[in-house]
């Protein structure tokens, strides 16, 4: 027999039909067993009359929570029934997979474990129903990322994680044996979105796995994560790369909010808004300035940088100016950005560069690039790179490249702002961190 979905069911009454999914609690009473079952779209109870099949009772009555069955029944239209005021009665129940009990932890407790443990245990974790919808609405996201893009004539490329040289410093790198040579996994696809406008496709985008060999435990880094990069050609400022971006946030929220606003509503308890544009952009120097008056004294290591709470005072500061969830910092000092960013004409201590950060959180670093080889070169020399590691990024340069720019963001982090998470580890599906390699 055909599975029926719970969600279903009401357009199914009066007729057998049959339904998997998992046992989330059972009431064992004296001459009628209810199972609450549970499928991806919602709950049902099943009501067994124990004299009908004493032997099938007993079956049930030994069967541990969380357990994997299939159940043929007849679909009530039984108005005092709580769930969806209808119920299924029991004709015959497959068990497809036993639970073994204690369980690590029930996923519908009241008070949940450490996070620590429920990574342990993720699978566990992840049938607690806000999680199913987290990543219902990361697979609007990126539909809907994708979306945007292929209306406005970009592409999408893939390229590779092993690679020759670092993209930055060397010191995010994890390196690896690669026959008789050292590898790398690919800390961004930086040198490569690059390539692709050497090669004349003027607008690319990347969705790939990203890694950091970042020893730091915080709530918002992984050493390995989902990169979303894009790349545009023929741009005149990174003010081009911005527009660009907050349009297609703007996109990416209005669609998710029409596909997942109750959703959201009942599983994370607020009403999603979608961000007006042009977000607010302020220069670095501004917030430096801004900052000082509002009292944040930012870390004196952090020349020029702006550290997690120094981003959180700013969005503060946002909120009450601009009545704004995202602000662009722009114009970030050359010191604190990599070699290959544009420097500003009328003052080439600054690059042409940004950081969104959305809800005090940075969820965005992008840039116009630096496209004349030899001015490259010099910005490579003077930040101490050699230059023979990244000879064949320099020759991207070489036979007509248009100026361009482009951003990159971590998709967990965009998650974590949308649904208002507190730790990156609840909005990636398995997290990687420096002492977590399993599951
Ligand atoms: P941070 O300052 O937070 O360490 P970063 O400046 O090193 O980040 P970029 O190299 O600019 O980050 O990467 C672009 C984006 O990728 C970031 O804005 C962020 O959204 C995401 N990202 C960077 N590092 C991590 C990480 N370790 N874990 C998860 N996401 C990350």
């Amino acid at each position: 027999m055909e599975r029926t979905l719970i969600k279903d069911l009401r357009s199914k009454i009066d007729q057998t039909v049959k339904i998997s999914g998992w046992l989330q609690t059972l009431r064992d009473q004296k001459k009628i067993q209810f199972l609450i079952l549970r499928d991806t779209t919602g709950l049902v109870q099943v009501a067994h009359w124990k004299p009908n099949d004493e032997s099938l009772a007993e079956k049930i009555s030994t069967l541990g929570a969380e357990s994997a069955v299939s159940v043929i029944g007849k679909v009530i239209d039984n108005p005092v029934v709580k769930l969806n005021q209808l119920e299924i009665q029991l004709e015959s129940l497959v068990v497809e997979n036993a639970a073994e009990s204690p369980l690590p932890f029930d996923p519908f407790a009241e008070t949940l474990p450490t996070l620590d443990y429920r990574q342990d245990w993720r699978y566990m974790d992840l049938r607690r129903p806000v999680n199913y919808a987290l990543f219902q609405i990361e697979t609007t996201v990126e539909m809907a990322m994708r979306e945007y893009w292929t209306k406005n004539n970009f592409i999408e490329i893939h390229s590779p994680k092993l690679t020759g040289s670092p993209s930055e410093s060397g010191a995010e790198l994890f390196s690896l044996d690669y026959f008789e040579q050292k590898a790398y996994l690919a800390q961004s696809p930086q040198f490569y979105k690059q390539m692709a406008m050497a090669a004349g496709f003027e607008r690319i985008f990347e969705i790939g796995p990203v890694f950091r060999a970042d020893p730091s435990f915080t709530s918002r880094h992984m050493t390995e994560f989902t990169g979303v990069d894009m790349e545009i050609s023929w741009i005149d400022s990174h003010d081009d790369v911005m527009k660009v971006e907050e349009n297609w946030l703007q996109y990416i929220y209005s669609r998710v909010k029409e596909v997942h606003g109750e959703q959201i509503k009942e599983h994370f308890g607020f009403e999603l808004t979608v961000p007006t544009v042009p977000f607010p952009r302020i220069p670095m120097r501004e917030a430096v300035e801004i900052l000082k008056s509002r009292g944040y004294t930012l870390p004196a290591d952090k020349k020029g940088d702006i550290d997690p709470g120094g981003e959180r005072e700013i969005a503060a500061y946002v909120k009450e100016k601009f009545n704004h969830d995202f602000v662009f910092l722009t114009d970030w000092p050359v010191s604190v950005r990599p070699f290959y960013h544009m420097r500003l004409e009328n003052d080439p201590t600054l690059t042409r560069s940004f950081d969104l950060i959305a809800n005090g959180l940075e969820i965005t670093t992008g840039a116009q690039r630096e496209h004349r080889p030899d001015i490259l070169a010099k910005q490579a020399i003077e930040k101490g790179l050699g230059l023979g590691p990244i000879q064949y990024y320099l020759d991207f340069f070489r036979y007509g490249c248009p100026p361009h720019g482009g951003f990159g963001l971590g998709l967990s982090r965009l998650m974590m702002v949308m649904l208002n998470l507190s730790n990156i580890r609840e909005a990636v599906y398995l997290f990687r961190g420096p002492t977590r390699l399993t599951p």
